[in-house]
């Protein structure tokens, strides 16, 4: 029997982030993996921003390895059928990794910074105490419990329920097989066909692997594999000599979990969401939202405020899929075959979420699903050229009058804290901090101040004058900071 302040289930990419960053912050950590590493996992494609991560979790060298494939150019046919060749420096530096080689380096990483690692070791049970949760995990010849403060269920797909799912978009099917890299370009292939796309790359060990994306109603009326050989055939880019064998496949339906936080059991990665596939950013923003869910921890643990925590971590859950629920929107808007083909037209309309049990944070998201039907129009400050500072210097200056001041919860040293932002139409949410300063003591002094150019002088005595200047200029782009 031992005890930790979290315990995590599952260390996929949101399990281990979790953990690394918990155990920076100083806690004691525990964690169940089921399976054995390194483990088959699909999902290599990682987008540009993973660097960051891995450079904030002081694990940069991991995406140095051989089995990392940097600068792949792409080949793509999506909003025409010719095909557009897209140089590594357009892509941005995404990376093709094998995921059983990176998820086992980062689990070791964990481990050597102190992780308690229980594995083989399959989650089976819970049980709810006044203060903490029991768990019961299962290794190969017994059964221990292990009691910890926070649970994070990681668990990847196994960690949700298909009741506990909120659906939010129409479901999809991958289907893939390999063929030998000799058939394929050195290079990422995608290609939008009248009745799905298709993503290819070469893997690690050798092989290229096709990924067909399809509605799975069109697997009713033909085996898999059929459809499957027609999609490719159907292709320019992926048109093989060979046809592919052991084909496999799995849902990739896009979800969101109807009750993320309860009790102090948190889910993450894929046990809270699932976005669609075609932005290839699903291990990124898996991580992102564990980073987001170790403040809200982190604070309760602290003992700061619970509920305000609680509402931190739903509302980057919330941000994380409405965003990327429009973002997908609008991309299968693009493919060519437009709206004359059933699987383009309904990915390009809003999918309004089925009814299902409600909770108060299921019936939130479906709102915000629901009023993010039409883009966004650019505000008018949006389209603003950077004024000339020296042209601003002498002039006149007030606060705007639409300006609001909010109360909003803000990460300070990790943790969450009550602090005055600002509101104002052409913001497309509330500040209370630009780069790392905060604005509500700044802006307190502006009434007292005639010029643009005093302003930036007197802000130079607390910022660096740089800074100053760049507050102050993007103030009155937004048109924050306005002539008298
Ligand atoms: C077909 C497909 C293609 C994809 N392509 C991409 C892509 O190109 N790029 C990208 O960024 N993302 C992609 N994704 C998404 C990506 O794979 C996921 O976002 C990512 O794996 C989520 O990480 P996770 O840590 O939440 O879960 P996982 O990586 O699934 O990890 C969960 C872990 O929990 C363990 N576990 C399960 N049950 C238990 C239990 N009872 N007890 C203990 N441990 C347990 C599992 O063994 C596993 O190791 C794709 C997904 C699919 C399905």
């Amino acid at each position: 029997m031992d005890t930790f302040d979290i315990l995590i289930l599952g260390a996929g990419p949101a399990g281990t982030c979790a953990a690394l960053r918990l155990l920076a912050l100083g806690y004691r950590v525990a964690m169940t993996e089921s399976a054995a590493f390194p483990r088959h996992q699909v999902g290599e494609s990682l987008s540009p921003g993973i660097h960051n991560l891995f450079d904030y979790l002081d694990a940069t060298a991991l995406l140095q390895q051989p089995h990392c494939q940097h600068q792949l150019p792409a080949q793509v046919i999506w909003e025409s059928t010719t095909p557009f060749q897209l140089t590594p420096q357009l892509r941005g530096h995404g990376v093709m990794v094998n995921r059983g080689l990176l998820d086992k380096d980062l689990l070791k990483l964990a481990v050597a910074r102190g992780l308690h690692l229980l594995q083989p070791a399959r989650y089976e049970k819970r049980i709810r105490h006044a203060q903490h949760w029991e768990v019961q995990v299962r290794l190969p010849e017994r059964r221990i419990t292990v009691h910890s403060r926070f649970v994070l269920d990681a668990r990847g797909r196994q960690g949700i329920t298909q009741s506990e799912k909120l659906i939010t978009a129409p479901p999809m099917v991958a289907l893939w097989s390999h063929v030998d890299t000799g058939q394929m370009p050195a290079a990422t292939c995608v290609e939008a066909v009248a009745e799905g796309w298709l993503w290819g790359a070469p893997t690690s060990d050798n092989q290229y692997r096709v990924m067909a994306f399809v509605d799975p109603n069109s697997l009713q009326q033909q085996p898999a594999a059929i459809v499957y050989e027609q999609l490719l055939r159907e292709t320019k880019l992926f048109r093989v000599p060979a046809l592919p064998e052991r084909l496999q496949s799995c849902p990739v339906t896009a979800y969101a979990h109807i009750q993320p936080w309860r009790n102090e059991w948190l889910q993450l990665g894929e046990a809270a969401f699932a976005i669609d596939p075609l932005s290839s950013t699903g291990v990124e923003k898996a991580m992102r939202f564990s980073l987001q869910a170790t403040i809200a921890v982190n604070t309760v643990l602290k003992g700061g405020d619970a509920v305000m925590a609680q509402q931190f971590y739903e509302e980057k859950l919330l941000e994380s899929v409405v965003h990327h629920t429009q973002w997908t929107r609008q991309y299968y808007a693009k493919g060519w075959p437009g709206a004359m083909h059933a699987f383009w037209k309904e990915r390009s309309v809003p999918h309004l979420p089925e009814k299902i049990t409600t909770t108060p944070f299921s019936q939130q998201l479906s709102d915000a699903l629901q009023q993010t039907t039409t883009p966004l129009p650019p505000t008018a400050a949006g389209n603003n050229q950077a004024p000339n500072l020296l042209k601003l210097w002498p002039g006149s200056i007030q606060l705007s009058p639409a300006i609001k001041y909010v109360t909003t919860s803000c990460v300070v040293d990790d943790c969450l804290q009550l602090k005055t932002a600002i509101r104002h139409p052409n913001l497309q949410r509330d500040i209370a901090f630009l780069d790392a300063v905060e604005i509500y003591p700044l802006l307190q002094m502006v009434p007292a101040i005639s010029t643009f150019g005093m302003l930036v002088t007197t802000w130079s005595k607390q910022v660096p004058f740089p800074l100053a200047a760049k507050m102050a200029v993007f103030l009155w782009d937004k048109e924050i900071l306005c002539p008298q």
